[in-house]
Parts: C-alpha cells; structure tokens; sequence
C-alpha cells in the first residue's frame, strides 16, 4: 500500500511518431508507465494532436488523485470517470484517464512482482494469434517486401489500410491463402460504396472488411453493409464506453470487436467490455497501433478473456520508430504469448 506521489503525462515524439506516455511514482518510489491515445496527428506538428490529452491528465486528474491509495484502482476510475461526466464518457476525457488507469495496473504488478494478467485471475488462454498492422503504404512494392519481412518475423495475417482493392489481391496472388489478410478502410465510404468493396473482398478471402463507412459510429449503416456481404466486419475503435458497446453489438453486424485500451479508460472497464463480447458472443480483437505500453495492456487484457482471438501490432518500415523504444513481443507459431515481466511488462529496450 502506497499513495501516489506525482503523475505527469508528456508527449514523446520521433519524427511523425508519438506516444502519449502516462507516469504514476508512489510515494516508495515505484513508477507504473501507462499511455494515453496520441491524437489527430498534425504532420507539421505532430504533438499537438496530444496536447488536449496530456492536458486532461496533467491539469485535471493529476491534482485530484495526488495523495490517494495507488492500488485502490477500481474505485480510483469510478470516481474519476464519474467526477469528469461533464467533460463527456467520450473522448479526450477518457482518453487521458485510459493513460492514468494503464499506469496504475503497470504499478500495482510492479509492487506485487507479478504479471498484470496473473492479478487479473490469469490467462483464459495460452496464446493468441497476432497480425502485423502496416500503416497505409499506398505500394504494391512495399506491400510485397513488408509483408516478407512480417512472415519471417512469425506473422502469418496482415492488416492493410489500403483503399485500392487490387493491392489485398495482389498478396492473395503473391502469397497464396496460407497468409490471413484483413482490411481497413478506416470510414472511407458512404454504404453502397462499402457494399461494393465488401463483395470484391469477400471474393478475396479476406479475414475481415474493418470500419467500412463514415460516419465509422453510424451503426445502422454498419450493419446495412454488414446484410448485404458475405466478409465479416470489424470495428469498434472510436466507441467508448460499456453503452456505447453495448448499442455497437446489439446491432449484429459486427464479427470482430476492436476497442482501443488507449481511449475507453483503460484496463478497468476493458474487462468489463470484454464481458460483453462474450455476451455478444464476437470475438475481441484489441485494436492498437502503438508499440509501448498500450501494446502490453492490451496483450493482458486479451488474456483475460476466452472471446479473444487477434493481437493487433503496429508494423512500421524499418525507418520508422516509435518513441517509446519497447521490444515487438516474440510470436510463436504465430501467436503471442502471456507477458512474463511484472506490471505490463514493457520495457524500454535501448536502439
Ligand atoms: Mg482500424
């Protein structure tokens, strides 16, 4: 037992990449690291997307939560969530709690030397399977060579966030149907639109056709596409609280559920979110395209649940570096497997 000292969240940047990084120290001096989503990335100022977030943590949250029990965790974002209603149960507000609460459970293991998952109840499964999430390439060439290098790292299934649909065709014909391939279209379409590209997927074989229409939270056109093609859907990421999940699932459109750790509040009501994906009986794939702390609140997190099925990892050419310097996680046979470390597990490794 310890209270919390300091927390301060600050914006790490590396050229076009940030990772908004959250740290609690007790007053033993044990620090738990968590992340806060990184923003609208702004390219000509890329941690100005995070300001908004650093600032709900530094200026709003910290003050309040200096001096309060670190480990009293559930009762922490109740109050807070509850206290901040105001701000909205959407967006930047949960966003920057989803950054204190990940820190706060990456503490409590630290002080408990034990692997956030083993405090959870331990892992419902013994691996996961995992893809390798490119950003958008915009290359048949850099599609073929990336997804080389992502099969010899262990992945056997490939996001792609392309809109051409001749770029899935190409590594369907390049690769064959050994490799999973799912796209992301990121809201790009109206629903006909959506329909149109869904059924040109569907004959692809692709795994899943991922936030198919704008708005991405217009769940009556999700599942208008959802009747109209035989892919599966995915989606998710921009819902937020357990409501907003719930309305999501009731709809049945989804076959794949994708919430992002960094932007619901974190770890604490993500177990509750993955109640409902057992309810709803979809499979959870969190969604993350963040390599730190997010990553590893994330893996925890699909353990606690047997509805889990995909680890989303971020996949950058090798010119591109996260700030927050954590080691990709080993795969085995394609699957990632229980963190070992204490807390999240998600060390800094030096490059
Ligand atoms: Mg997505």
């Amino acid at each position: 037992m310890a209270v919390i000292e300091s927390i301060h969240a600050e914006a790490l940047l590396n050229g076009p990449l940030l990772n908004t990084i959250v740290r609690v120290i007790d007053a033993d001096g044990v620090e738990g690291v968590g992340e806060a989503w990184w923003g609208i990335t702004d390219q000509s100022a890329p941690e100005r997307g995070a300001r908004p977030i650093v600032s709900v943590v530094n200026d709003l949250l910290a003050p309040r939560l200096v001096g309060r029990e670190a480990s009293a965790i559930e009762k922490l974002w109740f109050e807070e969530w509850d206290w901040g209603y105001r701000y909205g149960d959407q967006g930047i507000f949960t966003m920057g709690l989803s950054g204190i609460d990940l820190a706060l459970w990456d503490l409590h293991g630290k002080r408990h030397q034990s692997p956030v998952h083993e405090l959870l109840g331990g892992p419902a499964l013994d691996s996961i399977p995992a893809y390798a999430s490119f950003p958008p390439l915009r290359s048949a060439d850099l599609l073929v060579s990336e997804t080389h290098r992502a099969i010899d790292y262990g992945f056997t299934a490939v996001k792609l966030h392309e809109l051409d649909p001749e770029l899935p065709a190409l590594l369907r014909s390049e690769f064959g149907h050994d490799l999973k391939i799912m796209v992301d279209v990121n809201g790009h379409f109206d629903v006909a639109g959506a329909i149109a590209h869904g059924r040109r997927l569907s004959e692809l074989g692709v795994l899943w056709f991922e936030e198919p229409v704008r708005p991405m939270r217009d769940h009556r056109a999700i599942a208008k596409v959802g009747a109209a093609v035989d892919c599966d859907l995915a989606g998710g990421e921009n819902e937020y609280s357990l409501e907003d999940f719930d309305r999501l699932l009731s709809m049945g459109a989804l076959s794949y559920l994708q919430p992002e750790i960094t932007k619901i509040g974190g770890l604490t009501p993500a177990r509750r979110i993955a109640a409902l994906a057992e309810l709803h009986n979809v499979a959870l794939c969190p969604h993350n395209f963040r390599l730190g702390p997010a990553l590893y609140a994330s893996i925890h997190w699909a353990f606690t649940s047997p509805a889990s099925r995909w680890i989303e990892m971020p996949w950058m050419q090798t010119t591109f570096k996260f700030p927050f310097r954590a080691a990709l996680p080993p795969l085995v046979d394609g699957h990632v497997l229980p963190p070992t470390g204490p807390g999240l597990g998600c060390e800094p490794v030096k490059s």
